[in-house]
């Protein structure tokens, strides 16, 4: 399991200080039970009586972000916590539109498709996006 303690462990293994801000925003994302913006993360630091300004805020999710701490989540346009950690290959999510549910997965021989399809258009890929809507398996066959 990826959880808070391996996360300070990355962000240390790479180089970064745990700085207070960093340890804030991590807390908010792992706490979150759906995917949160920049303006949610704000709000419940507020809450506890921290204020962070938009650009911290953005500038730490950027780093997150680029160390596989968090991710944003396409289709809902917020962020949230890393479940997988090291695991070869883009990091992606199966999104439910009926209930939120979110899974996050990673598949190495899908991105070497992706490159391969980049390859024909004469691109190098180094990071690839993508995500599935739909249902999940609780929601489906259910009448609504
Ligand atoms: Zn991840
Ligand atoms: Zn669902
Ligand atoms: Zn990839």
């Amino acid at each position: 399991m990826f959880d808070f303690q391996s996360s300070i462990q990355v962000l240390r293994t790479k180089g970064y200080k745990l700085t207070r801000p960093r340890k804030r925003v991590l807390e908010v994302l792992a706490q979150a039970q759906k995917p949160v913006s920049p303006y949610d993360i704000q709000k419940v630091l507020q809450q506890r009586g921290e204020h962070l300004n938009h650009v911290t805020i953005y500038r730490i999710l950027d780093l997150f972000c680029l160390l596989n701490l968090a991710h944003k989540v396409l289709s809902f346009g917020g962020f949230v916590k890393c479940t997988l950690g090291e695991e070869e290959g883009c990091h992606r999510f199966m999104v439910c539109r009926q209930c939120g549910a979110l899974r996050e997965f990673a598949d190495k021989a899908l991105c070497d498709e992706e490159n391969e399809i980049a390859q024909d258009f004469g691109f190098r890929t180094e990071q690839h996006f993508s995500e599935g809507f739909g249902l999940c398996s609780n929601c489906q066959g259910q009448i609504f």
